[in-house]
């Protein structure tokens, strides 16, 4: 546009009533929030990607869709953009994605996202789910010098499912019916160096074979393990061809040098208060939630900058 149509333009929205003007900046201000997040999901995106579909490099320019520049490969014939293949592929409402990424980062319940976004309630699970399905993808792939585990663990929850589930439903977020570990109980294994590379596992069981699957292949050989000398744990341990330190707890011992788990102590007790105020996770979501809480505890002061957690959302 040119300038003198720009400030005729400038002018006649002077004119305007105040209401109708307002219309006008929420509107401006969505397009705005749409090409910010725009930019963060194509920034780092190659300028020829590889098909997605077929791995293909035969790929041309189809022109932009919905503000996405998209591509056609010439070898499966089909079309793509930068959010194909991520959780976020085929989602409405763009403009409002940095919002939600900022929702998560605080914690706020689906009623106050719907209130904060002026979405419907469905909208706002589907979206928290979205969000969350990556960041499970921030998983340490090796624990670097001194590394530390533990086990932590959820009630079993079918929260959200209707039907199936084989006993009377619990109050939201409420206890086992027995006491101690049972088959209500999940189990995590949560492993961490000391500058914080964290990797999670929800186990089917705890034992010390499914404990050395998990573990292996992150701890590379002259990694020294500190564990807090749970059987499990400490059976695995010792079949892991790296160094086991079992800090005695049961005894009183809580650090010997700088063989501890207060390391990972310390981030169990941060999720366990993070996770109070979703009241509850339905199993099938646990490894996401963990794998948010990931993401938010790398972050400094807890806060990390919504463009962040977007980017986080839309790479693989
Ligand atoms: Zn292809």
């Amino acid at each position: 546009m040119r300038t003198r149509e720009l400030a005729r333009l400038i002018g006649t929205l002077g004119k305007l009533p105040r209401d109708q003007r307002k219309t006008v900046a929420a509107e401006l201000s969505a397009m705005e929030s749409c090409a910010s997040s725009t930019d963060v999901i194509e920034t780092g995106m190659p300028t020829r990607p590889d098909c997605p579909l077929c791995a293909s490099r035969q790929i041309v320019k189809h022109g932009r869709c919905g503000g996405l520049q998209r591509f056609r490969c010439r070898h499966c014939n089909r079309t793509f953009n930068a959010l194909t293949g991520t959780p976020l592929a085929r989602l409405h409402l763009r403009g409002k994605w940095l919002g939600q990424a900022e929702a998560l980062r605080d914690g706020l319940t689906l009623h106050q996202v719907c209130e904060r976004l002026h979405v419907a309630q469905s909208t706002a699970f589907r979206w928290r789910h979205r969000f969350l399905a990556l960041p499970q993808t921030v998983q340490a792939r090796a624990l670097i010098g001194i590394a530390e585990a533990d086990e932590m663990y959820y009630l079993h929850s079918c929260k959200g499912q209707r039907h199936g589930i084989g006993r009377p439903a619990r109050k939201r977020g409420g206890k086992a019916a027995k006491r101690g570990l049972s088959g209500e109980q999940v189990p995590v294994l949560i492993a961490r160096d000391r500058i914080g590379n964290t990797a999670n596992f929800v186990l089917g069981a705890v034992t010390a074979q499914e404990i050395r699957t998990v573990l292996r292949p992150i701890l590379p050989a002259d990694t020294v393990l500190c564990t807090d000398g749970g059987t499990a744990l400490a059976a695995a341990a010792r079949h892991l061809d790296v160094e086991h330190r079992p800090v005695n707890l049961s005894r009183g011992i809580r650090v010997q040098g700088a063989w501890h788990v207060q390391n990972v102590n310390a981030y169990g007790s941060r999720l366990r208060n993070w996770m109070i105020r979703f009241k509850g996770v339905a199993t099938k979501y646990l490894a996401n939630y963990l794998g948010w809480f990931r993401a938010l505890d790398r972050s400094p002061r807890f806060s990390p900058d919504p463009v962040q957690l977007l980017a986080l959302a839309v790479r693989v």
